[in-house]
């Protein structure tokens, strides 16, 4: 793929996986599928390259040195603030802090923006669908503050019941929660609804995109949310670099949670005074070649376009599901009207890691697991599910590969 290349709505598959040298290799001596993605996306040689030129040409620390290399690291650095607030429609590059990703970015809103607001008897409101990183956070605050975390309900299906959240947005809720799309149902959450609703009660919405911006554009200012967290690695880009984009009222108003170098105006013995956000959240050294990798990443997708991806990723999840579904005794949970391509499932009678561990062994990389969401799991009344996580790299050859060797599992294991 040429980073220059004009985005248009057809994706040649062929060239596009000829960028990912990991999809070349083979697994068992069998040419690999991999279908977990939603874990974590696997990464362009564009990526890999600004990475490799990041150490090989630029390396140095960011703000603290005056010379070349210092000012080349601290620009690849901020160029990658510049490309995030880009990608997702921010107001402003200040809006946006640099973590190691979604789960750092929850924390931070927890310790900073919720914990100072909480009092007993006050309410973290998420739902029943969320990834812990969603939970866990709140749940930490909440239990300092003497408050609770309440969770929304979902349907059979893996729909939010949106008159529920709703209804669960009483005065004592001081920041509500949801992810923008499920990491184990693929569903889509109506965020700009939600949002609305939020805002009409004065309660901040934070919400968790680590699964949407792999899959579609995303537009923080058209969804109408108080905060947004994202995760590289799931996104095409290296492990260990995310942010979270939070309007700038809220960021002013938060005080630090990592204190360090970078994060400073002046430090005295007699008391410190801090930078401005979004410096003010970014203590010590960041992960300045992955963020190297994020701006390559965006330019990735943005010369693919998301029209290109959308439409490969809903073929490629409409065959797989029809495929699935032709197997007796298989169940899909997660049968959302609005998904991403996402499809986790059973098969009566098998274990899901003895299936994955078998599907590997034909090439085949699926998830089982929990995939951190126990109370989904709870929900549904099983201790895990397998989970195939498409991105758009993927081939339909491919879903008929996995179907095939889910086949001979099942045979296997009967
Ligand atoms: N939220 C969702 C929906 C996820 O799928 C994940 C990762 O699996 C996370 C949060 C946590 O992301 P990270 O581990 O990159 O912080």
């Amino acid at each position: 793929m040429n980073a220059q290349a004009t985005p248009s709505d057809t994706l040649d598959v062929q060239r596009v996986r000829a960028d990912f040298p990991l999809l070349a290799r083979t697994v068992h001596g069998k040419p690999l599928v991999y279908f977990d993605n939603a874990n974590t996306s696997q990464k362009p040689r564009q990526v890999i390259e600004a990475v490799d030129r990041h150490y090989r040409e630029h390396n140095a620390n960011v703000s603290r040195a005056v010379h070349l290399l210092g000012e080349e690291a601290t620009a690849a650095y901020e160029g990658a603030r510049d490309a995030l607030a880009r990608f997702i429609h921010a107001p402003s590059r200040n809006e946006l802090v640099l973590t190691s990703g979604t789960t750092q970015s929850a924390n931070l809103v927890a310790y900073s923006f919720a914990l100072p607001r909480l009092k007993p008897g006050d309410a973290i409101l998420t739902t029943t669908m969320e990834h812990h990183a969603n939970i866990v956070p709140w749940q930490i605050v909440a239990a300092r503050a003497g408050a609770t975390v309440k969770a929304a309900p979902i349907t059979e299906s893996g729909e939010l019941i949106v008159e529920k959240f709703v209804e669960l947005l009483t005065p004592e809720v001081k920041l509500a929660c949801v992810g923008h799309v499920s990491n184990v149902l693929g569903t889509v959450n109506p965020v700009r609804e939600l949002a609305k609703e939020c805002r009409r009660r004065g309660i901040p919405l934070f919400v968790d995109g680590s699964q949407a911006v792999p899959h579609r554009p995303v537009d923080v200012q058209a969804l109408g949310c108080d905060f947004y967290a994202l995760t590289g690695h799931k996104m095409l880009a290296p492990t260990g670099t995310g942010a979270l984009w939070a309007r700038k009222e809220h960021l002013d108003a938060m005080p630090p949670f990592f204190g360090g170098g970078e994060m400073i105006r002046e430090v005295k013995f007699s008391g410190t005074s801090f930078a401005e956000p979004p410096h003010r959240f970014e203590a010590g050294t960041p992960n300045i070649a992955g963020f190297a990798g994020v701006s390559a990443a965006i330019d990735y997708y943005e010369a693919l376009g998301f029209d290109a991806v959308r439409a490969h990723e809903r073929a490629l999840l409409d065959h797989a599901t029809a495929r699935l579904r032709e197997i007796p005794g298989l169940r899909i949970f997660g049968e959302a009207k609005e998904k991403e391509p996402v499809i986790s499932f059973l098969v009566e009678g098998a274990q899901a890691t003895d299936l994955a561990t078998l599907l590997d062994i034909e090439g085949v990389a699926v998830r089982s697991g929990h995939h951190c969401a126990h109370p989904l799991m709870q929900f549904y009344g099983v201790a895990a599910t397998l989970r195939a996580s498409l991105a758009f790299y993927n081939t339909h050859e491919e879903v008929d590969a996995f179907v095939a060797a889910l086949l001979k599992a099942r045979a296997l294991l009967r």
